[in-house]
């Protein structure tokens, strides 16, 4: 089949660029991007030489589903992001301080202080898949809560929608919703939404969290929901809690993480090394 470009115009494509920028917009509110800056991304990028855009798929043919489609570049939204955080612009919610985010790297979880190079390698292998639910289990000083936060600035400096929380936060986020007198059921379904929708979704302590049947239904809501996203491949939920043995998670938890698709694939990790915190080396500021 010949291949024809229907960008027949300047013009037409004009208009297909600004659709794609607003459809991205749309699906990604985390990042701001200028409408009336002159260019989207930096005027040397090899990728997209500075237009801020890429086709989808450069071989797609008329009727293919790709045909047409074009992309933010990966380095636009490394900017755009960047730019946000220079602006003060960091969705609290998001968790990490604006220098985590540009400092937090997979090299920080050295080998040999404690356990916590499983810690790396589950998160490692959960974030290359692209899904999957991480459960980092086991006493404390094993890096996990580092292992959560890096993942989730390797997320964000990737462009995608990511964000870290004690389990106990993201249940007082979501109970704020209560204290609102209109809308109420229209707020908690808007707040359990964002926590859902992230592409890479940290929750530490989860151990940690109050024990009344709201506090424990919330949790079962999200996780719920976090699990049914990975296992349609869509996102990576990373767990973390003070847990030494199985029989000290909740069952409707522990029938979730235990999932065979995530154990055989490395992701629930026992950790129990020497606390690495007795071992951190001068000047380590995590
Ligand atoms: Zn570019």
């Amino acid at each position: 089949m010949a291949h024809i470009d229907l960008a027949t115009s300047a013009a037409d494509l004009r208009t297909r660029l600004e659709r794609a920028r607003k459809d991205h917009q749309a699906e990604n509110p985390h990042l701001i991007l200028q409408t009336n800056s002159p260019t989207l991304c930096n005027p040397q990028c090899p990728i997209c030489n500075g237009t801020g855009y890429v086709r989808r798929n450069p071989n797609a043919c008329v009727g293919d589903a790709d045909f047409g489609k074009i992309d933010l570049c990966p380095n636009a939204r490394r900017l755009a992001f960047t730019n946000k955080i220079a602006r003060g612009e960091i969705d609290p919610r998001i968790g990490l301080t604006s220098f985590e985010i540009q400092s937090l790297r997979w090299e920080l979880i050295q080998d040999g202080l404690s356990d916590g190079h499983k810690a790396r390698q589950a998160v490692q292998t959960a974030y290359q898949n692209g899904h999957g639910i991480v459960s980092l289990l086991g006493k404390s000083g094993q890096a996990k809560t580092l292992a959560l936060k890096i993942a989730v600035a390797v997320a964000l400096n990737d462009g995608k929608c990511a964000a870290y929380a004690n389990m106990l936060s993201v249940l007082d986020d979501i109970r704020l919703a209560f204290d609102e007198r209109e809308n109420k059921q229209t707020e908690l379904v808007r707040r359990m939404q964002w926590w859902i929708s992230r592409d890479v979704l940290a929750l530490d302590e989860i151990d940690k969290t109050n024990s009344t049947d709201w506090a424990k239904e919330r949790m079962f809501q999200l996780i719920d929901v976090r699990y049914q996203r990975a296992i349609r491949r869509e996102a990576i939920t990373i767990i973390a809690a003070n847990y030494e043995s199985p029989d000290e998670i909740s069952a409707y938890l522990r029938s979730r993480i235990e999932d065979n698709r995530f154990v055989e694939n490395g992701l629930v990790v026992y950790l129990n090394g020497p606390d690495g915190r007795k071992a951190v080396p001068i000047g380590w500021r995590y």
